[in-house]
């Protein structure tokens, strides 16, 4: 966290970059900021302000152990005198830790903890906590079922109110060494020391009368040493509202930078390729792909560079809307790059684009149409001689249409005349790839991202801020409903486990194909000799192993319901044309039973495949096991999706996998998946796993405050593009970048 040197830098990042070591003298606290570095790497004043406390003990007041009142929500402080940890009757997979604690009156307490391994840990025997909790009888005696609880040195270090209220009592995210009460001594000093009140706000004044915002000095003080909840919440706010207005700041920012390019005109033609792919197309386009498109249509003409979002479910026919505005783009002499996240899924829309066009996909051949382009293939793994095929078609503008991987930003690519880039599955793509295909431009192409997951208002406003959001939500008419069953086998016999391979062996008889996905590759060294998945859960004590490729794979094809299946394996370990030839194969339905990793999940198109069968489905999360179930019910046969799980049916992973049983509409499952996650795992998980890069905003609880904070930056922004009056506002945003570069922009 490095502040930009110049003249604009602000007080806020002189006091903060400040190291802890000058304000905090005297060798015990000088141990505790050495574990801080150590530990959580904070070394600087601003660092440890922004460690903010995760929540806060607020309610009642101290009370003696004697005087509690069963069904009494009560705060006291006590000593542990005995933890002992136990297996839970109705689940031995889980454990429980009971806690006896006392105070001076002489009275004690039975509490039970449910998160056994943090209470073992946190309250060893001899400890002082305060404990939040509610007391109720239990077989006659007084007993609690769990309790927040606080470390504390001695009674006397809690504040009280002058009416003997306890004051908030901030709990820090802790490591095992570092406590709440280390790290609060350590903050209190800096807060006694450090002169926040010269710190420079980074918002406009106006914006914060108009949010009535604390001033930074003030909301550093209230969240880590609060008076009354009210300051901590208002403390709060104001790093909330900051930290979504400094983003929203640097995306419009960059939204008007690339606006201020303009950008040749693509114009639709009356008779060009598009006009002819439209006339040879086999089906109506639904009411909103054609509302996109002509969206889409209207931006390409103009100067202005597009940068949309198409959000739409798997299936809803985003494809064609980008090969339209695509085609758009080559009847204007330009090019267009289609960037996919894998070499499979690259290869697929290569081949479907290809057949889609047909004689428009032939120039200068027998046959081909006279408005005919080059689409052309570029992924890494290509060989010399195509490569540099690929590579001159696409420096000469032969290639109209370029289809590739991440090798398109990478290698040394150069585009005649790129006019627009269209990015499939944007999760997997952050803003500076975007960015560096911008480059390969020149100008500004125009931008066209898809997704089928969908995006919560919050995260498309936050994360994908400087693109507008387009959505497809109908499918395309004739499509078959998928049925999907939850197969429980903890709870069911054997026969229920057979009835899943009599179903496969159905299908396959039936003419059908199936895949049987398992959430890991495996190796072929460590097969389970296990013959059913049911078997695997009856030997094994803890939750089982996820199911692997390799040993589904033998399962399947040593099954008596499916002999004489052909079976095969497709994962991401294999050699790439190993891959294109299972898959091929599977296409062509030459193979039954296609047992693979989560590699079918996107885009892999065989209408003929009408089961699917996912183990372990709990291993993933809702929107991937929507978007796996996506590749059946892409035919005219009814389709089934089996979620075959082993755990018990009390597991908490089970409720996301009845949720996906009971709907097929993926807004719909999008909403469950927010609600059941924990708010801080939504990025994460949406963004393949990185971190959020948002340490205040959480997209469930802030969306107003995120629209307001835009709405804001966009005035802000539209008075001064550049925030060349705004200086520390500038210095905020790059501070924010500097510290969340990787995990915000360069997401991969
Ligand atoms: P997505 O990319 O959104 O998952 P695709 O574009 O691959 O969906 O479309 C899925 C299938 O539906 C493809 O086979 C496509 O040709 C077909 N399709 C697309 N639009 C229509 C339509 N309007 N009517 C009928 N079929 C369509
Ligand atoms: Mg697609």
């Amino acid at each position: 966290m490095t502040a930009r040197g110049g003249a604009g830098v602000s007080a806020f990042a002189g006091v903060l970059d400040q190291p802890l070591t000058r304000y905090v003298p005297g060798s015990s606290p000088r141990s505790t900021v050495a574990l801080l570095e150590k530990e959580l790497g904070i070394t600087t004043v601003g660092q440890l302000l922004d460690h903010a406390p995760r929540r806060y003990i607020r309610r009642g007041k101290i009370q003696a152990l004697s005087e509690l009142v069963a069904g009494e929500r009560t705060s006291f402080v006590a000593r542990v005198e005995s933890s002992s940890t136990r297996r839970m009757r109705s689940d031995p997979r889980r454990s429980l830790t009971d806690v006896v604690v006392s105070d001076d009156t002489g009275a004690s307490l039975k509490i039970t903890f449910f998160n056994a391994y943090s209470a073992q840990k946190d309250l060893s025997v001899g400890s002082l906590a305060l404990f939040t909790g509610k007391p109720e009888f239990y077989r006659g005696t007084l007993s609690m079922a769990g309790a927040d609880y606080a470390p504390v040195d001695t009674p006397e270090s809690l504040d009280r109110s002058p009416d003997g209220e306890l004051l908030p009592i901030p709990v820090y995210p802790e490591t095992a060494k570092l406590t709440t009460p280390r790290i609060a001594k350590v903050v209190h000093q800096v807060l006694l020391t450090a002169d926040l009140d010269s710190l420079v706000d980074p918002l406009p004044s106006e914006v914060v009368v108009v949010e009535k915002l604390p001033p930074p000095g003030d909301a550093y003080r209230d969240l880590h040493r609060p008076d009354s909840v009210a300051a901590y919440e208002s403390a709060q706010r104001r790093f909330r509202f900051q930290e979504a207005f400094v983003l929203q700041a640097e995306l419009r920012r960059r939204r008007a930078e690339h606006a201020s390019h303009p950008v040749d005109p693509r114009p639709v033609l009356a008779d060009g390729i598009l006009a002819r792919f439209d006339a040879g197309l086999s089906f109506d386009l639904t009411r909103g792909q054609r509302k996109v498109g002509e969206q889409i249509a209207a931006e390409l003409a103009g100067t202005a560079p597009m940068n949309r979002l198409l959000q739409g479910d798997v299936g809803s026919g985003k494809t064609v809307v980008a090969l339209r505005a695509m085609l758009q783009v080559v009847d204007s002499g330009g090019q267009a790059a289609m960037l996919a996240p894998t070499e499979v899924l690259a290869t697929q829309h290569h081949e479907k684009i290809t057949r889609a066009l047909g004689p428009l996909a032939m120039p200068g051949r027998l046959g081909g149409d006279e408005h005919a382009t080059e689409v052309t293939l570029l992924t890494g793994s290509m060989g010399a001689t195509a490569r540099r095929k690929a590579l001159l078609d696409i420096a000469s503008g032969a290639a109209g249409i370029v289809v590739g991987t991440h090798a398109l930003i990478q290698e040394a690519v150069q585009f005649a005349d790129l006019g627009l880039a269209v990015v499939d599955e944007q999760h997997r793509f952050g803003v500076e790839q975007r960015d560096a295909l911008r480059d390969k431009a020149g100008q500004s192409p125009h931008t066209l991202v898809m997704t089928a997951t969908p995006i919560p208002r919050t995260v498309a406003m936050t994360v994908f801020g400087d693109l507008d959001v387009s959505t497809l939500r109908e499918l395309p008419g004739g499509r078959r409903p998928i049925e999907t069953h939850v197969v429980g086998l903890a709870e069911h016999g054997p026969a229920w486990e057979r009835r899943v391979w009599e179903l496969a062996a159905e299908h396959v008889v039936n003419g059908r194909q199936v895949y049987v996905v398992a959430p890991k590759i495996g190796d072929d060294a460590a097969v389970p000799s296990f013959t059913s998945l049911r078997e695997s859960l009856e030997t094994q004590e803890d939750e089982p192993e996820a199911a692997t490729v390799t040993w589904l794979a033998e399962l399947v094809a040593a099954r008596p319901e499916l002999r004489g299946a052909c079976v095969r394996v497709l994962h991401g370990r294999q050699e790439t044309q190993d891959k294109a030839r299972t898959m091929a194969q599977f296409a062509e339905g030459d193979v039954d039973v296609l047992v693979s990793t989560t590699v079918v999940e996107v885009g892999v198109d065989v209408p003929n495949a009408t089961l699917m069968v996912v183990v372990d489905p709990e291993r993933f999360g809702i929107s991937q096991l929507h978007q796996l179930r996506g590749r059946i019910g892409r035919g005219e046969h009814a389709s089934t999706c089996l979620l075959v799980t082993r755990v018990a049916p009390d597991h908490p992973s089970r409720a996301r996998l009845d949720a996906v049983a009971a709907t097929t509409d993926g807004f719909e499952l999008a909403e469950v998946d927010l609600r059941l996650r924990r708010e801080g795992d939504i990025l994460g998980a949406s963004q393949s796993g990185g971190r959020s890069g948002l340490r205040w905003v959480g997209v469930l609880r802030d969306e107003a405050l995120v629209a307001r904070a835009r709405t804001a930056a966009e005035a802000v922004v539209a008075e001064d593009p550049q925030l060349t009056n705004h200086p520390h506002l500038r210095e905020a945003i790059a501070r924010v970048l500097d510290e969340d570069r990787e995990a915000f922009l360069e997401r991969g």
